[in-house]
């Protein structure tokens, strides 16, 4: 009986991550494995599809999946000009 007054916004948690239920869709809260920082994915997103088939994998925010792109990018740059 308790649990179902405990209706709030908090859905389930998997791990770090949880998910929100707001008048304009889910959200999940999930932790970025590099900068360890908390960050939000909203429902509708490419992000949100991935945190959401994939909850025990590691996840990373927009700025540390910025930064991978650029570093795989220049990787291959340096990899075609030798
Ligand atoms: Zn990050």
């Amino acid at each position: 009986m308790a649990a179902t007054s405990m209706a709030l916004h908090l859905i389930a948690t998997t791990g770090g991550i949880f998910v929100q239920s707001y008048s304009d869709g889910f959200r999940f809260h999930a932790t970025c494995y590099i900068c360890k920082n908390e960050f939000i994915v909203f429902e509708g997103t490419q992000a949100y599809d991935y945190v959401k088939r994939d909850r025990q994998g590691m996840h990373c925010c927009e700025d540390c999946k910025y930064r991978i792109e650029l570093e795989a990018r220049l990787q291959l740059g340096r990899r075609l000009l030798t």
